[in-house]
This record gives structure tokens, C-alpha cells and sequence, in this order.
């Protein structure tokens, strides 16, 4: 111990004690032996040679063998801060002491600690105290190498592992139904039984589209899925379980089924609380060796899977992106939007007789939170709209269109091609030259020479980037179609009507087609449907459906027919407009023959003025005013009309009548007076005398 060493203990740093902290990394294992940790205990003399009695120094090694590189999970180093923070700490001893923290921020923090409650810092190297500048910048160098040291480790280790997984050598766990076999390449599981578990489960996904349907197929079948234990004392034993469908769909995501190598799809991140999270990363990520080992699919295959699965896929939050085609006939299931909210819309059925009616319903977040649906669309009309658009637009005409404009396009790509090869000629013009001045330079003039070589380089690695971006934008842009492609999607074009409109084709079948035409169609119910397709390729149409009648409208009279009735109350009874209207062949909204009963409904409902007020208004009088005008009973006037001597307009099938003003020339009491008695008082009895007010 040299004597600087001494000068910085203290007698106050004797009356505390000293903490011999042990750690190490399992990571760090791997490259060094377990003698470290014999050297650990050793500090423990070195502590006792600079004056600390052997019971004052509390080995803490609670966090030995553990490798977070965080302190919220290492109850060791919580302990050791703690101790030092309340000043119990006279020495802090560790080996490679910024080991005692495994990253910057911890190391600091104890630093400053050290430093504030006059605690000094052993190592294998010397004796430090924290209130020094000097000191406790040397610390903080050691802390940040340290953490670099862990950084380069690391980054051999994974180093070593990209190289062998860019090989695909890299031996990782594979999922049931491979196994490595004594070669240590993937093979397929040699149990039958496993086998024919995944072909079954293959085999149902290519059937149905569905990994819920697959889900169900075991079920209904009872059959269990094999699955290999991954931890725990039985691991990597074979257990049979009911398949689940998070299950089904790892294994339809898989591309190691497919017997491609694949490596990094997702990537792990240290959260702040020390627990692990996934990223899925994206496929150009990965490290993907294709046709690396025997599959169970093939790679077509697989991709097709993944297609299915992205339809059937229900993406974050409420918008459920279009499931698979159901059996109900509504056209847009799973393609309908909300034109309010963005949401994707749900089908109810309703039932007409035996029809089933569609209709698209907005719930947006309604079923979460109880409130109201956003919007309905009713979808009759609109499905029959879609229809005829599709059978519209898939005419071979307007793909003849199409594929002459693809052809044009193709054309013109030509000419874009020579220009971007000119770049690449020009690079390499300029390497050749770079070259040539390169090999007539003089090699014992060094500094030319030199510098001349590093331009060939550049100019080679120009080269080289300029044909490799020619390369990828001529496949890029490359997708001619032959002839006979061509031939056969007109012929596939003429064909599409026919299958459509064929009654025997499935609904299910009906929408795999609108999908393959559509990429969703917004729909608005505001004054009528107004839908706005988006066709697969980018194409807009906007279709404007009209309102459909509700119940009571779909049995409303038409309004030709209220116009008649208007004109026929000017001149005629309910009774005489209804048999008027069912001799002109007129049906009832309900589609019954007229009666006066519905005609006299049909009057109130639409506001028609009644008969009673069309006659008053052009003047007539009722029974009373004539009586009383002409100084007689209502039973005379009635005798008069019936005489002729009145005009008289019947106002109602109870032959109640209005009359005319009798003008100049009145009838007087001495008409009529032949009549008998009793026959008077038979004819008062049906005409009635109360004055008609209203009609029922
Ligand atoms: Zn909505």
C-alpha cells in the first residue's frame, strides 16, 4: 500500500464500516473464470491492511451471477447505495471498481453519494477518494470504459452470432414439427403423429382462410396440436394441448415452416423497470435464408398465408380491417367505412318475407361505451349499385384500356432505362480514368501515387453503387405482361358478368371478388347513399344511391293517385271516388281496392280539403240556412230538394246535401202540400234534420 493510500484514510473513516461489494456478470463469464471471485474475497486483506477490523467489513454479494445492467432489479447494489447514503460506509471496496455499477448513470449517482457522505473507493488499482477532482475523474473514466468494454463485448458475442445466422448455421430453437437432427441441420420431426398434425393444420388454413376455423376444425375433431416444452425440468419434451388460436397464428407467421432460415424478427428492449419487451421488426430486417432446410410448405405458399391472415386481420384499436368473407349476401362486409368517424362498419341482416336485406351499421365505439350508433346505411339499393358498378368496369374493354396503357408505360420505361444506364456508363468512364492516371504515376512518388489510388477506390465504389441502383429500379419497374397473359385476362374480363349474375355462385365467392376489386368504399346516409368506392389500384367512383322508403313510405298511396282523389272530392262522395278509382285500376298504398273508408283516410292524411268546406266556400247552404232563408221547417226543404225544386250537392255518402241558393225565384209552402201526413214523417225520418258540421 503506498503512502498516499494511507494519507486518505481517516480515523472517521475507521469508525464506519467497510462494504466489500461482489459482483459478476454471467456475460463476462463467458470470457473470464471464475477467479475473479476469489479475488473479490482477497480485497476483503487489503481492507483489513488499511486499518478496518475484520468484523466491520460486510461482504454484500447478493447480486453475484446476475447481469441486468440496471439497479432497479439488483437488491445488492440498492443495499450498498443505501448503507453509503447513511453515512455507515467509511470504504467501498470492489474489484475493477466500476464493475460495482454495470452502467453510467448508477456509477455516477454512487459517486456523488461517496462524495457527499465522505466514503473513499478501493479497487485492485489504488485507493480513491470521491471529494478529489482528481479521483473522482479517474473513476468516472473507469465507469464510462467499463461500460464500453460491456458494449465491444457484447457486440463481439452478437457479432459472432449475426455471422453464423448470415450463414445459416446459427443453431436456433426450432418450432414443432422440425428438430436438428445428429448433423445439426433442421429436418422434419421423424413422429408421424406430428406430421400429420402440422400437414392437418396446413392443410385446413388452405381450405378455409382462417385461423379461427382452424382453431375450430381441432376442436370439432378433438384433436390436440403437439408443442414443445420451452422451459422448467421437462423442456423440450413433446406435449399435446388444445390449439390455441395466438398459437395458430405464430405458426402460420413462421417462415421456418416454410424451410426458410430466418433470424431477428423481433427485436428486445430493456424497459426501465428491467423487464423485456418485443418489437416485431419489418422483413427486410430479418436475416431470411430461403430454401435453408425441408419445410412444410412452400414459400408461395407461406406468403399466400400471410395475404389471408392481413385480410382477415383486425388492426389496432376499433377499426376492424375487412375480415373474411362471410356466407351473408351483404357485398361490403368488412369493406364498408364510416364516412363520420373512419370506422370500419358492421352487417346486420334484417329479414323481408324470406330475404335477407342488409344493412351497414357504424358502431364506431358504441358497443363499448353505450351511446348510439354513428350512422346506418341501408344496403339493398346500395349492393345492387355495386353490383352494376363491378359489372361495369370489369368489361374487357375497359382492361384492354388498361393493358395498352401498362404497354405504353412499358414503353416509355425504355427510354428512362437508357438514361439511368448512361449514369452507370459515365461511372465507369471515370473509374477506367481514375485507373489509368493511377497506373502511370510514377510508384516511387508515394504521395501521388496514394492519392491517386484513393480516387480509383472512390471512384470504383461509385461504380459500383450507381449499377447496383440501376439494377434495383429496372426490376422495380419491370412488369411486362405476354401476350398470352394478356389474351387470357380479357377472356377472364368477358367471363366475370356471367359468374357474377349466376345465381349458383356463393355469396361468399360474390365478396372474395368485390375484394379483389375494391379497397373499401366510404359510405355517407345524408339525403339519399352516397358511396364512395376505392378500387384496388387507386381508381375513385362515387355512387349516389337515393334513400330508401321507410315502412310506413313503402306503403304510402302514390301521389298520382292523392292528386285524383283531390280533384274528384271538388265533384264527388268517398264512396263515388273510391268505386271512380277502382274503375280506373288504382291500388291502395297496401295494394287493396279503394273503399271510402281508406279514401277518407287518404283525405286527412294528406291535408285534402273535405268536400263539406269545398261546397260551403263556393256558397252553398246548409239545411238550417235555407229554412230559416226561406221561412219554412228543414223537413220541407228536404221535400223541395227531392221535388227538384232545390239544387242540392250530396257532401257525404249519408246523403246529406249542401244546396244551392234558389236565386229569384223561391219555391213557396203551397208546392208540396199533396203530400200526406204520415208519408212527411216517414221521409223527415231518413233525411235527417240536424245540420251537417262535419264529416267522419
Ligand atoms: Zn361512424
Amino acid at each position: 500500500m503506498t503512502g498516499t493510500a494511507h494519507e486518505k484514510v481517516t480515523a472517521e473513516h475507521l469508525k464506519r464500516n467497510a462494504y466489500l461489494y461482489i459482483r459478476q456478470s454471467t456475460l463476462r463469464q463467458v470470457f473470464e473464470n471464475t477467479e475473479s471471485t476469489i479475488r473479490q474475497y482477497d480485497l476483503r486483506q487489503r481492507a483489513i491492511a488499511l486499518g478496518w477490523p475484520v468484523e466491520r467489513i460486510i461482504v454484500i454479494d447478493s447480486d453475484l451471477g446476475q447481469s441486468a445492467a440496471t439497479a432497479a432489479d439488483r437488491e445488492g447494489f440498492q443495499r450498498l447505495v443505501t448503507e453509503v447514503s447513511l453515512e455507515r460506509a467509511g470504504i467501498v471496496l470492489g474489484l475493477e471498481v466500476s464493475r460495482l455499477a454495470r452502467n453510467s448513470t448508477d456509477w455516477h449517482r454512487l459517486l456523488e453519494i461517496c462524495a457527499l457522505t465522505d466514503t473513499l473507493i478501493l479497487d485492485e488499482d489504488g485507493l480513491y477518494d470521491p471529494r478529489h477532482f482528481n479521483d473522482r475523474l479517474l473513476l468516472g473514466l473507469k465507469g464510462t470504459m467499463s461500460e464500453a468494454e460491456l458494449h465491444v463485448i457484447r457486440a463481439r458475442l452478437q457479432g459472432g452470432i449475426l455471422n453464423k445466422a448470415r450463414r445459416g448455421e446459427l443453431q436456433c430453437p426450432l418450432p414443432v414439427g422440425l428438430i436438428y437432427n445428429t448433423e445439426g441441420r433442421p429436418v422434419l420431426d421423424p413422429d408421424k403423429q406430428v406430421q400429420e398434425s402440422l400437414r392437418f393444420f396446413f392443410d385446413t388454413f388452405r381450405r378455409t382462410g382462417s385461423a379461427c376455423a382452424v382453431v375450430k376444425a381441432f376442436r370439432q375433431k378433438q384433436l390436440l396440436f403437439p408443442q414443445r416444452l420451452r422451459k422448467g425440468p421437462h423442456k423440450g419434451e413433446l406435449e399435446w394441448a388444445a390449439l390455441m388460436h395466438s398459437r395458430a397464428l405464430c405458426i402460420l407467421h413462421n417462415p421456418r415452416y416454410a424451410g426458410a432460415f430466418v433470424y431477428g424478427r423481433k427485436r428486445t428492449r430493456l424497459k426501465p423497470d428491467g423487464s423485456t419487451t418485443y418489437t416485431p421488426l419489418p422483413r427486410e430486417q430479418w436475416i431470411l435464408l430461403r430454401d435453408a432446410h425441408p419445410g412444410y410448405i412452400s414459400w408461395g405458399q407461406y406468403e399466400e398465408n400471410l395475404q389471408r391472415l392481413r385480410e382477415n386481420a383486425h388492426a389496432n384499436g376499433q377499426d376492424r380491417r375487412s375480415g373474411p368473407a362471410r356466407e351473408g349476401p351483404a357485398l361490403l362486409q368488412g369493406l364498408a367505412v364510416c364516412s363520420l368517424c373512419g370506422s370500419r362498419m358492421t352487417v346486420r341482416y334484417h329479414t323481408r318475407q324470406t330475404q335477407l336485406i342488409p344493412e351497414y351499421v357504424c358502431q364506431s365505439d358504441g358497443a363499448d361505451h353505450i351511446i348510439a350508433v354513428c350512422q346506418r346505411v341501408f344496403g339493398e339499393h346500395l349492393d345492387q349499385a355495386i353490383s352494376q358498378l363491378l359489372i361495369d368496369s370489369v368489361t374487357p374493354l375497359a382492361l384492354e384500356v388498361t393493358l395498352t396503357v401498362q404497354q405504353e408505360i412499358q414503353a416509355r420505361l425504355d427510354e428512362v432505362d437508357r438514361l439511368r444506364n448512361k449514369a452507370v456508363e459515365r461511372a465507369r468512364y471515370e473509374a477506367d480514368l481514375a485507373q489509368r492516371r493511377y497506373l502511370h504515376v510514377d510508384p516511387a512518388n508515394r504521395l501521388v501515387a496514394d492519392s491517386l489510388e484513393a480516387e480509383w477506390n472512390d471512384k470504383l465504389r461509385a461504380l459500383n453503387l450507381a449499377q447496383a441502383e440501376y439494377e434495383k429500379l429496372r426490376q422495380k419497374d419491370r412488369v411486362a405482361i405476354s401476350e398470352q397473359q394478356r389474351a387470357s385476362i380479357i377472356a377472364l374480363a368477358g367471363d366475370f358478368p356471367r359468374v357474377w349474375q349466376n345465381p349458383n355462385t356463393p355469396d361468399r365467392e360474390r365478396k372474395r371478388l368485390v375484394r379483389l376489386l375494391l379497397e373499401d368504399v366510404t359510405l355517407a346516409s345524408k339525403d339519399g347513399i352516397t358511396a364512395h368506392v376505392r378500387f384496388k389500384g387507386g381508381t375513385t367512383k362515387t355512387l349516389t344511391v337515393p334513400a330508401p322508403l321507410n315502412g310506413w313510405q313503402q306503403r304510402a298511396t302514390s301521389p298520382e293517385v292523392v292528386r285524383q282523389i283531390d280533384r274528384l272530392l271538388d265533384h264527388s262522395t268517398y264512396l263515388q271516388i273510391a268505386s271512380e278509382l277502382n274503375g280506373r285500376g288504382e291500388y291502395s298504398g297496401e295494394g287493396k281496392a279503394f273503399t271510402a273508408r281508406i279514401v277518407a283516410g287518404i283525405r286527412r292524411r294528406y291535408g285534402l280539403t273535405s268536400r263539406y268546406d269545398r261546397l260551403r266556400k263556393a256558397g252553398l247552404l246548409t239545411v238550417g240556412e235555407m229554412a230559416a232563408m226561406l221561412g219554412t221547417s228543414p223537413q220541407r226543404i228536404g221535400i223541395w230538394h227531392r221535388r227538384g225544386l232545390l239544387r242540392g250537392h250530396a257532401c257525404n255518402d249519408k246523403n246529406h246535401c249542401l244546396f244551392e241558393h234558389p236565386g229569384a225565384n223561391p219555391p213557396c209552402k203551397a208546392q208540396g202540400v199533396k203530400l200526406s201526413k204520415r208519408r212527411l214523417a216517414d221521409e223527415v225520418v231518413t233525411q235527417g234534420t240536424e245540420e251537417v258540421q262535419c264529416e267522419a
